[in-house]
């Protein structure tokens, strides 16, 4: 989002409907929508659970937390865009974020721990022990992705079948591995935890270890260089169910593959299960070895698709039964109608909904005070609307006056070159699909698709015809040329 944007937002946010907004709530919000990936937004939350207190002094707006390393730590990452925030959300310019820790953090914190004692010594020591020994993961599962959590419908109805097939028998050898694949926020994460959550319920002496490819890579460098790659070797091969989420970013880890390849191996020989997620299905995974995209095709490859309407509404309503509030029918509909990308983006416009209703306690919200709230999201719901690459390549063969299948040949005149070249980097900038699938459209090999959008990168730089020619054919398409050049 542009600061533009944002601030107009803000603005709007403030004048028109939402005069009464608290101040922090409205600068959550507003930070919440700047962060794209669900890592981020993951993260702030994590960290945001620990902030004891907030408060305007003077011109500081004052963060409390427990310790001093906390501190340091939020104000490196937070300070700065919580302080752009708190301006759109109406602050003075010269507001200063500070992260101190204050007497109210240090009390919260006390409660809490001394609830967590409570609560352990209710616990028999060797149901502890077990609990300790029997979880391998250094990330723990989410307690909210559970199958009972998860709202079933024709887009991943399958997917859910084979899920809880596998965590009532897992390793069984029909569904091993399980790879799940499908677009972001679709629910792949909830339900490979689901199958976590399930197995070490049933049977707490089970070794479940749910982890991201780009950790467990980590974990294996971080291995490497202390010389201590057997410890890492043994810890992985001791697990009975291993979820691995996001695997398309063990790509061009070459080294990595191969150590995952014995890894993977010493499972499947010793019948332990293997469940992983990824935004391709295997054959389309980019610079990732043959044998192990033989190996993952081996069981069971499902993917997770968008949902449709009516599951759309049965998610936010199963979403909408942690909220304080009772959401009006109105709101379930014009959410589901207006935002359809991911469950992700349902799920924080409802959170949206349901800070405004937080805040405005009393106040009756309907469809126009959504939309205006979620301005910001359903204008990212146009952006994207998944162009083809085949609406691309037309229009470009319209400018430029050549055929589809010029586009598409090997011919490389003048002014044919560059309209393939056009048309390349407007699929990968525009589209949202992986390089593979660019390539593949435009039979071509994906070093030359990437080089192809390069050429053009740098074109547009110095040649001014030529950019404003490429910003003609994004309007063309009902895009923003502002998409481009980010
Ligand atoms: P992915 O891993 O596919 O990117 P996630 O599993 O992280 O997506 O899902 C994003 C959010 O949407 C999570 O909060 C998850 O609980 C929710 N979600 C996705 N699909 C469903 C569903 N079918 N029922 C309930 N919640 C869902
Ligand atoms: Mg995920």
């Amino acid at each position: 989002m542009s600061p533009e944007r944002k601030k107009e937002l803000g603005r709007e946010m403030q004048t028109e409907t939402t005069a009464r907004v608290d101040l922090w709530v409205l600068t959550v919000a507003l930070y919440k929508m700047s962060l794209t990936s669900s890592e981020d937004i993951g993260r702030w939350d994590r960290h945001a659970a620990s902030f004891a207190s907030h408060e305007l002094e003077g011109d500081r707006f004052v963060i409390g937390v427990t310790d001093q390393y906390a501190a340091d730590y939020y104000a490196s990452l937070y300070s700065e865009p919580l302080r752009v925030a708190l301006i759109q959300a109406g602050a003075q310019p010269d507001i200063k974020v500070e992260f101190s820790v204050t007497e109210k953090a240090k009390e919260i914190e006390r409660e809490k721990r001394e609830k967590e004692e409570v609560i352990k010594r209710a616990q028999p020591e060797d149901i502890q022990h077990v609990k300790r020994t029997s979880f391998a993961s250094t990330v723990p599962l989410n307690p909210n992705y559970t199958f009972d959590n998860f709202v079933k419908g024709p887009s991943n109805s399958f997917a859910y079948a084979i899920a809880s097939a596998i965590a009532k028998e897992p390793g069984g050898n029909t569904n091993n591995p399980f790879f799940v694949w499908g677009g972001a926020g679709l629910g792949k994460t909830h339900l490979m935890q689901a199958i976590g959550h399930y197995v070490m319920q049933r049977d707490p002496s089970k070794s479940v270890c749910y982890i991201t490819s780009e950790t467990f890579l980590n974990e294996y460098l971080n291995a490497i260089s202390n010389n201590d790659g057997d410890s890492f070797r043994k810890r992985y091969r001791n697990i009975d169910l291993l979820l691995l989420d996001d695997v398309q970013f063990i790509g061009g880890k070459r080294q990595f593959q191969e150590e995952f390849f014995n890894t993977y191996n010493n499972l499947m020989t010793y019948g332990k299960q293997v469940v992983m997620t990824c935004d391709v299905p295997p054959k389309r995974l980019n610079n990732i070895e043959e044998r192990l995209i033989t190996r993952f095709q081996q069981g069971i490859v499902i993917e997770i698709e968008s949902p449709s309407y009516e599951t759309r509404l049965a998610i936010l309503k199963s979403k909408a039964k942690n909220c304080r509030h009772r959401i009006p029918e109105e709101i379930f509909t014009f959410i589901g109608e207006n935002i359809k990308s991911s469950v992700r983006a349902m799920e924080g416009a409802l959170n949206l909904i349901g800070k405004f209703m937080d805040a405005n306690p009393g106040m009756e919200i309907n469809s126009q005070i959504a939309r205006v709230l979620l301005k910001e999201h359903i204008e990212e719901e146009v952006t994207i609307r998944r162009l083809s690459i085949d609406e691309i390549v037309k229009a470009v063969c319209s400018t430029y006056s050549v055929t589809y299948a010029e586009i598409l040949s090997n011919t490389r005149t003048q002014p044919l070159a560059t309209a393939r070249q056009v048309a390349m980097f407007l699929a990968r900038k525009l589209t949202g699909n992986s390089l593979p699938t660019v390539a593949s459209e435009f039979k071509r090999n994906h070093t030359t698709v990437l080089h192809g959008s390069q050429v053009i990168q740098k074109r547009i730089d110095v040649e001014p015809e030529l950019k404003k020619t490429i910003e003609l054919i994004t309007e063309q398409l009902g895009r923003k040329p502002s998409e481009l050049f980010y």
